[in-house]
């Protein structure tokens, strides 16, 4: 079983008097600087001279800094910004600022597990990622909780680094939850595999098959929206809540059988493909795609993510959901 944290196990001494450069100020920025000021850390925001941001970290009582200037100041610098944009920034900015006093932080293990950002060896560097979204890490931090987070060592050059970076999730109230100690590896191939084969890939795969396979068999569309996308939340908000056996207490005994009996079919038909995805990721092949893709301006995604939003599911569900004002309150920017 994994190695767990509390906060009787971190001290906020190994960052106390040194300066934290929170490089990005979106959803974990922003979350990161609030949570490590009001702890007692002393933070400087690295932002570009064109970023837009850089009104809302003032405004939020910050000091703002380029993302070189930041680096030179402090003594922690952590890469909040887009993972994409991460090793261009470090090249041109951060690198050239690095003694072997500093400390490099992430908070998803992409850019250096897979080598597109190769520090000093003489440089410490950590992971301290929060298994949620920025807004809530704030949220939760002002309630006087926190959410939980993945702890992981790339490079323990100091003999300190993982002190410095219990410090650090403590700063962010992660310990108050609970901080789990992972690998670099561990984080960025599990969050890869997770997003591509069940929470983003897995399940829009599962819908729009559901839903075609209906409509191509002649039922309407509005029916088969319901069925394969709407009613969706209902089961996963009682397996988020009580897991799939506590789910299975609240449904039908038919709707039990074909659950067990049919969807065995469809995990057998699935696995091998997922154990696929999973060996592409640990092979760096899909490290690889991602990367020349972006070199090459993204024309897959585009063309994937442009197929999709012409999908009839879509139009199907813009109508259906103004019938549900309780959905439709907020436009999703
Ligand atoms: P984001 O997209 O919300 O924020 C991006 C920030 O970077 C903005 O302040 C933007 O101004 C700045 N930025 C954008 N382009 C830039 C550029 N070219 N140069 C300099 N700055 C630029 O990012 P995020 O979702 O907070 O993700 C930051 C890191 O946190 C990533 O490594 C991500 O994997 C990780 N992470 C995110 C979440 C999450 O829920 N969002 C959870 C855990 C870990
Ligand atoms: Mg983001
Ligand atoms: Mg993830
Ligand atoms: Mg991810
Ligand atoms: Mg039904
Ligand atoms: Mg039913």
């Amino acid at each position: 079983m994994a190695k767990i944290y509390y906060d009787s196990d971190a001290s906020l001494e190994p960052i106390k008097g040194k300066k934290v450069a929170i490089l990005g100020y979106g959803s974990q920025g922003h979350a990161h600087a609030l949570n490590l000021k009001d702890s007692g850390v002393d933070v400087v925001i690295g932002l570009h001279e064109k970023s837009r941001s850089r009104e809302k970290a003032k405004k939020d009582g910050f000091e703002v800094l380029t993302p070189s200037e930041a680096s030179k100041v402090a003594d922690i610098i952590m890469f909040l910004v887009p993972d994409t944009v991460q090793p261009d920034l470090y090249r041109e900015c951060v690198e050239p600022n690095l003694n072997p006093k500093k400390t490099l932080a992430f908070a998803h293990g992409f850019n250096i597990h897979f080598k597109q950002i190769v520090p000093p060896p003489d440089v410490d560097v950590f992971m301290v990622a929060p298994k949620g979204p920025g807004h809530l890490v704030r949220w939760m931090y002002e309630e006087g909780k926190g959410v939980p987070a993945l702890v992981a060592i790339y490079q323990d050059a100091t003999g300190g680094c993982l002190d410095k970076a219990l410090a650090y999730a403590k700063g962010l109230g992660a310990t108050r939850a609970g901080v789990i100690e992972t690998s670099f590896k561990e984080e960025t191939e599990t969050d890869l595999f997770g997003e591509q084969s069940v929470l983003c890939g897995g399940v829009t795969a599962l819908i729009k098959a559901g839903f075609e396979t209906l409509t191509e068999a002649g039922y309407q569309p509005e029916v088969a929206y319901f069925e394969c996308l709407h009613e969706l939340k209902l089961i996963v908000d009682l397996i988020y809540q009580y897991g799939i056996a506590g789910m299975r207490y609240s449904i039908s005994d038919t709707a039990k059988y074909g659950d067990v009996t049919r969807g065995e079919r469809i995990y057998e038909a699935v696995k091998p493909l997922m154990k696929d995805i999973l060996t592409e990721i640990q092979k760096g092949e899909f490290a690889r795609e991602w990367v020349l893709e972006n070199k090459a301006g993204r024309p897959v995604y585009h063309a994937l993510l442009e197929r999709d939003r012409e999908h009839l599911i879509e139009k199907v569900g813009e109508e259906l959901r103004k019938m549900m004002p309780w959905i439709t309150g907020k436009e999703l920017k």
